[in-house]
């Protein structure tokens, strides 16, 4: 077995462990620019270059953020970005002892002659952007793989598993080669009426066969984390969603696959309103203690609200950024099973789901 060079394995492992810190968790504010785009079209902001850069800004110059978010996935442009007044993004979110991430794949693309399953792009010259990417501040990353649930057209096929579980060992190799903590993330989304059963098997399925790889890719596993979603029945399952049974169904899951020597787990919303997503992850901890971190790595569960109160005026940022760190605050307090419920009232309740979500 080809050893990782001691001194990179520890700052893999400490930088691992300083995202999978008790009490805080990730803000996943990686949007591309096309996917911003459709967050900006529902408050009627224009997706320009400034708009993005003042929208990044409220959330990095949100005051105490740092108490509850250990770790930020920027895109790529947001990386290199400065705010109006010429502050360095990367800087405002040092300033709060928060880590900056990138993501680094390029999107997802069909997967020739399979039934509509996807294969995750970006493989090619990700070396080189990785070490450029260190050199911009960047400690950790961020790559998505996608798979589908359908029973009946036996989704998520073996083909799309072992590509997921390949594709994913192979980046996360390469990130730890530059001295970057890859953060894997094999979503299977929640489109369908199946129920949580269903999930808990593809989600099995999935996750022994990338926890394969990544050993057979020599992968250290204490300088990486996982960023799964959640077993969940289908957004369209009948019987509704319950927080209890979906933190046993995933704890029961993560613990068939995953080793503890991964320091965090650190869940995806994937479409479930910003309430949901905290109390299903503070069901969870409350279930503990587990072998590992069991946090958040939020994009619309952590910005849905704070999208809305701003709606492009500057006059809205107070309250938009008291809106984020209230939400910051419940899913810091879910990683230690302490939430107690109701953090931003009825409008954190409804559903962020998008069919066939693409990032
Ligand atoms: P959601 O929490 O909105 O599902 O997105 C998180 C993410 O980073 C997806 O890759």
């Amino acid at each position: 077995m080809v050893k990782i060079d001691q001194k990179l394995a520890q700052e893999l492992a400490e930088n691992a462990r300083k995202v999978a810190i008790p009490g805080k968790g990730i803000l996943a504010a990686d949007e591309s620019t096309g996917t911003i785009k459709k967050r900006f079209d529902n408050i009627g902001v224009e997706n320009t270059e400034p708009n993005r850069a003042a929208y990044r800004e409220l959330l990095f110059k949100t005051k105490g953020m740092g108490q509850y978010i250990s770790g930020c996935i920027l895109f790529e442009e947001t990386l290199y970005q400065k705010t109006a007044t010429g502050e360095s993004m990367v800087e405002l979110l040092k300033a709060e002892g928060v880590l900056p991430g990138i993501k680094v794949d390029k999107g997802i693309v069909p997967l020739p002659l399979s039934d509509g399953e996807t294969a995750t792009q970006g493989l090619d010259g990700l070396g080189k952007r990785c070490a450029e990417y260190y050199q911009a501040g960047a400690r950790f990353a961020k790559w998505r793989a996608v798979l589908q649930i359908d029973a009946a057209m036996g989704k998520p096929s073996n083909l799309s598993i072992q590509e997921t579980a390949h594709t994913l060992a192979r980046y996360a190799a390469i990130c730890q080669e530059n001295g970057l903590v890859p953060i894997v993330e094999p979503e299977i989304l929640a489109d369908g009426s199946h129920d949580i059963d269903v999930c808990a098997d593809a989600t099995e399925r999935t996750l022994a066969a990338v926890f394969k790889a990544l050993n057979d890719h020599h992968v250290l596993l204490e300088g990486a984390l996982l960023k799964p979603n959640m077993v969940t029945p289908g957004n369209e399952f009948k019987g509704g969603m319950k927080h209890d049974e979906v933190a046993f169904y995933t704890i029961r899951t993560l613990k068939r696959t995953v080793p503890p020597a991964l320091p965090g787990i650190m869940f995806l919303s994937g479409g479930q309103s910003e309430e949901d997503a905290s109390l299903n992850l503070n069901a969870m901890n409350q279930m503990g203690p587990h072998p590992w971190q069991l946090s958040f790595s939020y994009g619309r569960a952590l910005q849905a609200s704070v999208l809305k109160k701003w709606i492009g005026e500057a006059k809205n940022v107070p309250a938009a950024q008291a809106t984020f760190l209230e939400r910051a605050k419940a899913n810091g307090e879910a990683q230690l099973g302490k939430y107690s419920g109701g953090a931003g009232g009825k409008e954190a309740a409804g559903s962020l789901f998008e069919k066939k979500y693409v990032y």
